[in-house]
């Protein structure tokens, strides 16, 4: 390999390594002032802060989320982008660690920035902004508002038990179904009421035995919300939600989604009630594998001496708003090690401001700036990459 593509790789290494105190300050502060999906003020206002001092121009709520933004240098192609996560969660704070997703994600972009600078060379780097991943998703809004339609490559980094190239998830979409019937006293005249309740439990058995006569992938898990609101008044409505969960987003709109609505209606004719659909959460797509870059960023998880344990066979029923990503653009959520605590836990909250943190957010950052690096030295492989998104769609 030329010596300049070496000394460049060598330079944003040393040049995020310098970023240390600004990684551990942007995961203790946050850490210690955990925000909810779309509350997260301080976190933006912090994160700006650190990119507008570092050159970058910030626009602030964009796809109309209060706590969006998008940070960018430059003005040529390509445009990559980092992004940034910083939602925690009930309770237990930054449980899943999205403080440290941030700091990877601003210390990836400031890195890429001194060392590969828009007057220097053709890019635009950006930092995006993406709130409220565990509740609304923000980047499925992001991507319905085309926040993505004109990246051409984007790197976001989760902490975790281990270092991977992150792999697939699962696409989800949840369903409330309520049904409408009559109330009555239950004791003096139930033949005039229509028993909602009676509609919902029909439903509830018949939508968790779908899944005997569906593919495999499939998780069609729920409760029941409403049941009703007092033993002696018929039950005019009753609500039960379910978590729809498929491997292929596809199958999941057209055939599962379907059969379950299908298995609700039928529920509410047999008691003769009226029954209305509402999903309570948007459609979250499977994470498409981009096998371009997922080879780039195993190069340099080698380069770096960081070893990627075997990727475990399946894992099961996961869901992110970076699925939605993944198939606008070529994109990639590597996962980098923090912690032995299981995810969305005290413990993992408090594993993220530790050396052993600090040091692995600091690798996922060289990881995807390195990778970024990659794609402007080699832009037939970005080309590549986008290629084989363009084919996933017209295969689907
Ligand atoms: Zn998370």
């Amino acid at each position: 390999m030329n010596q300049g593509y070496l000394e460049k790789k060598k330079a944003i290494v040393e040049a995020i390594d310098a970023l240390r105190p600004i990684v551990e300050d942007i995961a203790v502060s946050l850490y210690q002032n955990p925000e909810l999906g779309l509350e997260e003020f301080y976190a933006v206002s912090k994160l700006t802060h650190i990119l507008e001092e570092h050159g970058f121009c910030v626009r602030r709520e964009i796809a109309g989320l209060p706590t969006s933004f998008s940070a960018q240098t430059g003005n040529k192609t390509p445009r990559i982008a980092f992004m940034a996560e910083y939602d925690a969660l009930p309770e237990i704070g930054h449980g899943c660690g999205h403080n440290l997703i941030a700091a990877s994600a601003i210390a990836a972009a400031i890195g890429v920035k001194e060392c590969l600078p828009p007057e220097e060379v053709d890019v635009t780097w950006l930092v995006l902004g993406t709130p409220a991943e565990e509740t609304i998703g923000g980047k499925v809004v992001m991507t319905e508002a085309g926040v993505f339609s004109n990246i051409d490559a984007a790197f976001i980094a989760h902490p975790g038990q281990t270092y991977s190239l992150g792999g697939t998830s699962w696409a989800s979409h949840p369903i409330e179904i309520t049904f409408h019937g009559k109330s009555a006293h239950a004791g003096g005249n139930p033949e005039a009421g229509i028993n909602a309740l009676d509609a919902c439990v029909l439903a509830y058995i018949g939508i968790r035995n779908i899944k005997n006569h569906l593919r495999d992938g499939v998780r069609l898990a729920g409760i029941i919300t409403h049941g009703g609101d007092a033993p002696n008044i018929v039950p005019e409505k009753a609500t039960c939600r379910f978590t729809v969960r498929a491997k292929d987003s596809h199958y999941l709109e057209e055939i599962v989604l379907p059969r379950v609505k299908q298995c609700a209606l039928g529920a509410a004719q047999s008691v003769g009630a009226n029954v209305e659909f509402r999903h309570y959460e948007p459609l979250f797509r499977e994470t498409l594998e981009h096998p371009v870059l997922a080879s780039i960023v195993a190069d340099n998880f080698g380069y770096l001496g960081q070893e990627l344990p075997k990727p475990e066979p399946e894992d099961g029923g996961g869901v992110t708003d970076v699925g939605n990503v993944t198939w606008e653009t070529p994109c990639i959520q590597i996962s980098f090690a923090t912690t032995d605590a299981r995810g969305h836990s005290r413990e993992m909250a408090n594993d993220t401001v530790t050396p052993r943190a600090i040091e692995a957010t600091l690798t996922a950052a060289k990881v995807m700036a390195l990778s970024a690096f990659d794609l402007l030295y080699f832009p037939g492989r970005l080309e590549e990459a986008q290629n084989y998104l363009r084919a996933r769609h017209e295969k689907n």
